[in-house]
């Protein structure tokens, strides 16, 4: 049985420990919130920048801040590349948003594979991802093709293998699945694609900042990610985008903008663009986001990508053995991957009632996602969440529905964030 004890020798010998203290916690002590991969808590850092931007960038530098804020796109990418998804100087910049990212490199890739008509993806890829596809494909006379998966489980490299055919041109998929955090197999999965002769696109946003992403290691093509979630950016903080550095010059993005233009500031009539990943930005960036996403990016790769990784499964496999012990007997299952190696930072618990406890939950000080179908997403955020919060929110949960106190919430769903 797991014990309270225990649970606090884990948080005396967590080497990731002093980094609580590095984010601003807000005055609720009584709340747990285990929604950091939905958006992060702000480190520390980041309010001291934006308030600098503003006090003394904004308001004193005036037009002359943008001879330094130009470089920030790159550069956040830079540490992005270098110490949170695994990739080479110059491959990573930041820009524009996950959505329009993705229809940027998409829509670059399938310029880049004429006459192949299909696009792949998998039927519960996240929602936004779907959609772009889908409206590219709508757009171009194409066919998305996509892979029946097990929501709880994830995206197989058989089920790929079985969707690749010699006319596919691009490959689309999450790494880390939104709603069960299962793992898919980048490694297998992005050679299954060029074996087919297709480009592969990675969606990271669940990965980037929780999980090691081999995106050199596996000859990835294209990724997007953001920057909000793991990254601990702010609210609408400006996403990412991967090109590997052959590709670059290679690719055409569709969105023509005069940040991707050569001698930007000529002024010339016509798109002539730059051959470096500053290819693929479109128009004026915005400045305090992309100071979200230098801080936030700064200090998960001062943690390490495999620390912050290895206390990710840690917590995550507390909370599936509190299920086990507590929550099973009380109508609960496992929707995520058993094994921590095929999971990323986060544990999805299914119960008919799941809303209705959501709703009770947060009413007792915890802060979770509710995912339909009737499904608690659970995310722990290894840089400030204790294994004591775990157990504290678990033991909340447990006693809760033990007493039926959610039974007094309304069944039917509203707003959810
Ligand atoms: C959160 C998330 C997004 C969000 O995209 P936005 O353009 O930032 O709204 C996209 N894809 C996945 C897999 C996500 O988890």
């Amino acid at each position: 049985m797991t014990n309270r004890a225990d649970v606090e020798k884990l948080d005396a010998s967590d080497p990731l420990a002093p980094f609580r203290e590095r984010f601003a916690l807000g005055s609720d002590e009584n709340l747990i919130y285990l929604d950091g991969n939905s958006l992060g808590r702000p480190p520390k850092s980041t309010l001291a920048r934006l308030r600098a931007a503003a006090e003394e960038e904004w308001a004193g530098q005036l037009i002359r801040g943008w001879s330094h804020w130009i470089e920030l796109a790159r550069k956040a990418g830079d540490v992005l590349a270098g110490g949170v998804v695994g990739a080479r100087p110059g491959e990573v910049v930041v820009s524009d948003s996950t959505s329009v990212n993705l229809y940027k490199l998409a829509a670059a890739a399938l310029d880049a594979r004429p006459g192949r008509r299909v696009i792949v993806t998998d039927d519960d890829n996240f929602p936004t991802d779907q959609y772009i596809l889908a409206g590219l494909a709508e757009a171009r006379g194409l066919e998305l093709r996509r892979i029946p998966t097990d929501i709880d489980t994830g995206v197989t490299l058989a089920g790929v293998r079985e969707a690749l055919s010699d006319d596919v041109a691009l490959v689309s998929l999450s790494h880390v699945a939104y709603r069960s955090g299962a793992i898919a197999d980048m490694h297998g999965i992005t050679a299954a694609a060029h074996e087919a002769g297709a480009l592969m696109l990675w969606d990271l946003c669940h990965s980037a900042g929780s999980v090691p992403v081999p995106l050199t290691a596996a000859n990835v093509d294209l990724a997007v990610g953001c920057t909000y979630k793991h990254l601990n950016a702010g609210p609408g903080a400006p996403a990412f985008l991967y090109v590997r550095s052959d590709l670059q010059p290679q690719l055409r993005q569709p969105i023509w903008g005069w940040f991707g233009q050569r001698d930007q500031f000529g002024m010339a009539g016509d798109y002539d663009p730059v051959d470096t990943i500053e290819r693929f930005l479109v128009g004026t960036p915005p400045v305090p986001g992309l100071y979200g996403v230098l801080e936030g990016a700064s200090l998960s790769a001062e943690a390490g990508i495999d620390a912050i990784y290895a206390k990710a499964q840690g917590l995550t496999d507390l909370m599936v053995s509190l299920h086990d012990e507590w929550l099973a007997p009380l109508g609960f299952t496992l929707a995520s991957p058993r094994d921590a190696a095929q999971r990323g930072a986060h544990v999805t618990l299914h119960h008919p009632q799941a809303w209705q406890i959501c709703q009770a939950w947060q009413a007792e000080g915890v802060i979770p996602d509710f995912r339909t179908p009737e499904r608690l997403r659970i995310g722990p955020a290894p840089l400030y969440t204790r294994y004591a919060d775990v157990f504290e929110a678990f033991e909340r949960l447990r006693d809760l529905v033990q007493e039926g106190r959610h039974n007094a919430f309304p069944a039917e769903r509203s707003r959810v964030t």
